[in-house]
């Protein structure tokens, strides 16, 4: 056995041996309970980063610990390989946005090898490759059939840097979230998802507790993120009838502004109505308003999300059009405004400036009339400033408003639908916030839409025989657009349909339809004749799903619909696809900076800093090392390279081995809070694999006399049997930083022990076993090597699979318990007596004792209190 531990030697002979035995490749005929544990898949962006090693690190401990007790799992790794920085590292690089991908890959899955991760390789699927993007086109062509997918034309949030559709939520103050670019508005066709057909099914499953697939192993802040971007909500739809008519005299809208509103209550506090600026009677009024027309051509610009339309200052204009108020019959003034969005209901709303902070802000902008129709007991509406409680629907009642006058929200809702619904001017409705998912994408690098456009027949869908249809890999684009236009050995095909000359879609489909379900394809990637099989149902739904935060909504609300569609489609069985979720924190680390002359900023090196600290030990600057002139410090922030503050895995793998960086991002915090990063911490990490692997030399030369336990190596067995059931449990609820811990409890036991009492070798021995394999899931490759070195793996097999450690009951039994001993409540010592000891026994010893000779000063007890396993008191 080698004196000093070197990690890269035991780390390169334990990942020989995994190779060599092919330890990591899963069955589904393997007994034991299946678990399905896994990370989402990476973007091969092209090194690793610290998130990643914390992600995998979290994986493989689930995944080793599981399969040790006996359980079948299956841990796979792939990578989302389409999407755009492939493209402009392309641009960049002048190379192909394959060869950078396929590089990338063949990079950081060496590196994910290194990290020693349980990853079963035969399973890897890489979305680019046709043999996994076949099976997106020939989903999306079962949609088509089944009407889920269709072909649409609508107003898109457009880049125009890179020439792509932006969903809203890429739009980030009015600017392309990757570009930068200030977006604009489109009108074109693309491939839609019916998502919203699924809206029922996919709320309950995250707001009713009640519901057959609610989500209960989620995070409760991602279920109501989710429960959010559905959006459900419950209100009235009606129309204020009008007589504008367009230039042939027909009635815009058939004469009908439709609104929803959840506040039917307030009806009869109207005083205008806001349309979208692509209304159509914000169109008519434009095209004799010159002021007009450019007003809704400023509106037009910058983003349309709801969240930018909120934090947006609120602008009108008046169209000089009126409508009718269904109710009171009283004219209405129409105008534009920047904060109603086209595409959420019709595109209009109703302004009840006393009784919503959005339009009271608006009607005092412009002057319009605030009327108040609901009232607060004991509250004094003034128009002078908004109150909270001029928008309570619990509290209010209406006033001001004739019939309704004295109803509570709830029956003056149902009493005003029901007033509309008599006039056929509007009813109930449900709205939902959740929007069709649109799939189409003017870009390159992603999976072609299997479309063929033809003169005489229109969009054809490529017959599933052709499948897949696959994308060129030698293109690179020049930042002119989808350099699929000039590819045509691509695009020009011959019309399925006709034989006709015909072009083929150069559209391909958002990324997100890649990582909808290629946790699926893992269980079957070597199926080359259909999608899923019967894998699928074996390993379906995954136990336990891993990443960021920042999919909580899209990623995984796709993901889910995409599993119900199959589903539907007779595919798969799961109705939901992910039964637990655990959401990791970030990885960050400290940012040291400061003002350069020119008014730039200039970032240093953690490590070439020195911090300074205040009296309470706070750092409140720093020095730099080299010259010791003062540095600004900015707290921690994520970890990047802009920010000199990334910490590369690569640099501390080879400096520390693999087992360091997974010890130190375990123990640093529990998984689900953000790790801040601590240079002296890795150092501790790395120092207590030194000492194990030192108390192993140790424990290997040590001689074992068979002979009877003493008190010391009860001692030490009751200790080291306690670790394991906290260990236990802390395992059981994924508090890994806890088990390294206890981990770290149980050398300390160890190395506390006296090697030379009766029995000691053999508790050390079964210890350092148990410690071993608690640490084996943190730290596989030193506790592999240990394992062999130390013989152990003669006694229990590979440590791969061997069982994992039962905590001795007996050992946890205490031979003898230590009492408090009072005298007239007063503590005055402490007696022994055996954990059995009945009463009386407790009774005689401690009347027995010297301290109570001592403090009863020879008076007799006429009384003793016993509480059990805590103390006995002696009246005297
Ligand atoms: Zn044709």
């Amino acid at each position: 056995m080698n004196e000093k531990y070197d990690a890269s030697a035991v780390e390169a002979a334990a990942q020989a041996h995994w190779q060599s035995t092919d330890a990591y490749r899963v069955r589904e005929d393997k007994p034991g309970e299946k678990f399905y544990a896994c990370s989402m898949l990476p973007y091969p962006s092209g090194k690793l980063h610290m998130g990643h090693v914390r992600n995998y690190t979290i994986n493989d401990m689930l995944t080793r610990h599981l399969r040790m007790n006996g359980h079948n799992v299956l841990m796979p790794m792939g990578w989302d390989a389409f999407g755009l920085p492939a493209e402009n590292a392309a641009m960049k690089n002048k190379v192909p946005p394959a060869k950078w991908t396929y590089d990338n890959i063949a990079y950081m899955k060496r590196q994910m090898q290194a990290m020693g991760l349980a990853i079963d390789w035969s399973r890897e699927v890489a979305t680019c490759s046709p043999e996994y993007y076949k099976w997106n086109q020939w989903l999306f062509l079962k949609m088509l059939e089944k009407g889920i997918a269709e072909r649409r034309t609508q107003v898109v949030n457009w880049d125009p840097v890179d020439q792509t559709v932006l969903a809203n939520e890429q739009v980030i103050d009015g600017r392309g979230w990757r570009s930068g670019a200030v977006v604009e508005k489109r009108e074109i066709p693309g491939y839609y998802l019916k998502i919203t057909d699924y809206a029922e099914e996919l709320l309950a499953a995250v707001a009713d507790p009640e519901d057959k697939n609610y989500l209960a192993g989620w995070p409760e802040r991602v279920r109501l993120m989710q429960e959010n971007w559905i959006g459900k909500s419950a209100g009235v739809r009606f129309a204020f009838p009008h007589t504008i008519a367009d230039d042939s005299g027909a009635l815009i809208q058939d004469g009908r502004l439709y609104v929803f509103t959840t506040r039917a209550d307030t009806i009869m506090g109207v005083t205008f109505c806001a349309v979208a600026p692509e209304h159509p009677l914000a169109a008519h009024a434009a095209a004799g308003n010159a002021e007009l027309a450019a007003f809704i051509e400023r509106c037009q610009q910058g983003g349309t999300t709801e969240a930018e339309l909120a934090l947006k200052e609120k602008e009108g204009m008046p169209t000089g059009l009126f409508v009718t108020h269904p109710l009171t019959g009283a004219q209405v003034p129409v105008w534009v405004g920047n904060y109603v969005l086209m595409s959420y209901g019709d595109g209009a709303v109703m302004g009840v400036p006393a009784h919503d902070e959005r339009d009271f802000a608006f009607a005092k902008k412009y002057g319009l009339p605030i009327q108040q129709v609901v009232a607060v007991e004991g509250e004094t509406f003034s128009t002078d400033a908004w109150a909270d409680w001029y928008g309570d629907k619990q509290r209010a009642v209406c006033v001001n408003s004739g019939d309704l006058d004295g109803l509570p929200y709830k029956d003056a809702v149902d009493k005003v639908a029901e007033l509309l619904a008599a006039k056929g001017l509007g009813e109930k409705r449900t709205t939902w916030r959740l929007r069709d998912w649109g799939v189409s994408r003017q870009r390159y690098w992603g999976t072609p839409i299997p479309i063929i456009h033809c003169d005489h027949c229109g969009a054809v869908p490529v017959p599933e025989k052709d499948l897949p249809v696959v994308l060129p890999e030698d293109l690179i684009p020049d930042g002119s657009g989808n350099p699929l236009h000039q590819c045509a050995t691509f695009v020009d095909v011959a019309c399925p349909q006709c034989g006709k000359p015909a072009k083929r879609e150069t559209d391909t489909m958002d990324t997100f339809v890649d990582s909808s379900w290629y946790f699926m394809r893992y269980t079957c990637a070597d199926n080359h004749d259909a999608m899923v099989d019967g894998r699928t149902d074996y390993w379906m739904p995954m136990d336990q799903y891993i990443g960021g935060i920042e999919h909580a909504i899209l990623h995984l609300l796709y993901a889910r619909f995409w599993t119900k569609v199959m589903r539907d489609l007779g595919l798969v069985k799961a109705d939901e696809p992910f039964t637990r979720l655990l959401t990791q924190g970030m990885v960050l680390n400290h940012i040291y900076s400061r003002k350069t002359p020119q008014g730039g900023i200039e970032y240093f090196w953690p490590h070439e800093v020195e911090n300074v600290f205040d009296a309470q030990g706070k750092i409140i600057g720093a020095k730099l090392k080299a010259d010791g002139s003062a540095v600004d410090y900015g707290g921690v922030g994520t970890m990047s390279k802009s920010k000199n503050n990334g910490v590369d895995p690569q640099d501390l793998i080879d400096r520390y081995g693999a087992d360091t960086a997974r010890l130190f991002t375990m123990f640093a915090a529990p998984p689900e809070a953000t790790l801040e990063w601590n240079d002296a911490a890795v150092e501790g990490a790395h120092r207590f694999l030194r000492r194990v692997w030192a108390f192993g030399l140790k424990l290997s030369a040590l001689a074992a006399p068979a002979a009877e336990a003493g008190d010391a190596a009860r001692k030490l067995r009751r200790e080291v049997h306690q670790i394991l059931q906290q260990v236990n449990f802390d395992y059981g609820r994924m508090q890994y930083n806890t088990v390294v811990s206890g981990a770290m409890k149980l050398l300390n036991a160890l190395e506390g022990a006296d090697a030379a009492a009766a029995g000691m070798p053999a508790a050390l021995r079964e210890g350092f076993g148990i410690l071993l394999r608690v640490l084996y899931p943190a730290t596989p490759h030193i506790a592999h090597a240990l394992w062999l070195e130390l013989g152990y793996g003669a006694e229990f097999g590979d440590l791969l699979d061997a069982p994992w450690p039962q905590v001795d009951e007996a050992a946890l039994v205490q031979d003898t318990i230590e009492l408090m001993l009072q005298v007239n409540g007063k503590l005055r010592g402490a007696i022994q007596v055996a954990a059995s000891a009945d009463k009386a026994a407790i009774e005689a010893a401690a009347l027995a004792s010297a301290d109570f000779a001592k403090f009863s000063e020879g008076k007799a007890a006429k009384k003793v209190i016993v509480v059990p396993g805590r103390l006995v008191n002696v009246v005297v």
